[in-house]
């Protein structure tokens, strides 16, 4: 079977990671640090913390503008449940945006008609990695800023977006906080592990302290004022990232050049319809999404010939714990059941690739 996911594992992080087993220090140290170094690298920002995951990178970014009990957070529901229940976990409502249906990413057309004097948040998703427009987010923050004499504050979900790049430059460069996964499956994998950027050193040095209980872990004797949680990554999962980078990047390519080839030779396929590729943003191309009629059909047709395909997450509106939320969204309600996910990344080699194409050519 060609899996929809795939562990990628360097040889090496075994190696790293007994080191760090052996060591005697398995908690928070040099090997964090050194990871958070790499990082700073290769995200182009100074200002960032590591956390145990993506899903506490979100819960502590939002929990950080300390907004009051109630406060709305325009999202999207078509994504992983991670975004949606950081958002309740905080006390706030998620107030769902349609989405996009040329990316599937959220619709900044109605993110400005939904968007009020007391939404205070915008949560974004890059799904499967492709960037959302940038531009027009930040023109929507400063339309906001003028109207309500507040800012709005945007919160990018980039777990899907590894490596994406906008106008030529990786996420964090256009100053929304960032929360970048290193989960299992995840193109750079620290088995868990996440990050946060922030467009500033104060803000940065907050999140530092709050991913570890609100300590210093300098000098205990600081008080720094404020609780916090037990975010913070261990020098386990930061060796283990650290020995996975060299690899991520020539993964990345793979996933790339996959995705190139899917573009060029499903275009012409009936019963398909593929996402935008603009030419100023480069997708991580970590999903490979599009849009098929009858998809029971076609998942079967490809499970029969060995090959794995889904819609990868659930629409979030639909589960029970968000019922009293539920907006109408004819966009994502025409589309849903025809998003599909095939196999792109680094796993499949070039027999792999043409048997998924041929297979879906081949109709269904
Ligand atoms: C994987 C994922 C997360 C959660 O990441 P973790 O590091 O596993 O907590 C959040 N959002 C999206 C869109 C994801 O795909």
């Amino acid at each position: 079977m060609i899996p929809l996911f795939k562990v990628a594992m360097s040889p090496n992080a075994a190696i790293d990671a007994s080191r760090v087993l052996n060591s005697g220090y398995v908690g928070q140290g040099d090997r964090v640090e050194d990871f958070e170094n790499a990082l700073k690298g290769f995200l182009m920002t100074p200002h960032l913390v590591t956390t145990n995951s993506a899903t506490s990178g979100l819960h502590l970014a939002l929990h950080m503008l300390g907004l009051p009990m109630g406060t709305r957070v325009l999202t999207t529901p078509l994504t992983c449940t991670a975004t949606n229940w950081a958002i309740k976990a905080n006390r706030l409502v998620p107030d769902w945006v349609d989405i996009d249906p040329r990316t599937l990413n959220i619709c900044l057309q109605d993110v400005r008609a939904k968007l009020g004097k007391h939404t205070r948040v915008l949560m974004l998703v890059h799904w499967g990695g492709y960037p959302i427009d940038l531009d027009e987010v930040a023109e929507i923050k400063t339309t906001y800023r003028k109207r309500y004499d507040q800012e709005l504050y945007v919160i990018e979900d980039c777990a899907h977006a590894w490596g994406a790049l906008y106008q030529g430059k990786p996420l964090p460069t256009y100053g929304n906080t960032t929360v970048h996964s290193f989960g299992a499956i995840k193109l750079l994998s620290c088995v868990d592990g996440g990050v946060v950027t922030f467009d500033n050193a104060h803000t940065t040095e907050r999140a530092k302290l709050l991913r570890w209980y609100g300590l210093n872990r300098e000098d205990r004797s600081i008080d720094s004022g404020e609780w916090g949680f037990k975010f913070h990554m261990n020098d386990l999962n930061a060796s283990i990232g650290m020995a996975n980078i060299p690899m991520s990047r020539h993964f990345l390519d793979q996933h790339r050049r996959n995705s190139a080839v899917y573009d060029r030779q499903l275009v012409d396929v009936p019963g398909i319809r593929l996402l935008e590729r603009k030419p100023d943003r480069d997708s991580s191309c970590w999903l490979y999404t599009m849009l098929v009629e009858r998809r029971p059909d076609f998942i079967k047709k490809l499970l029969s010939c060995g090959i794995e395909s889904g819609p990868v997450h659930r629409r979030n509106d639909d589960y029970k714990c968000v019922d009293h939320h539920k907006k109408h969204l004819p966009r994502l309600d025409s589309l849903y059941e025809n998003i599909v996910c095939i196999p792109v990344g680094w796993w499949l080699n070039g027999d792999d690739r043409n048997h998924i194409i041929e297979t879906i050519r081949s109709g269904w």
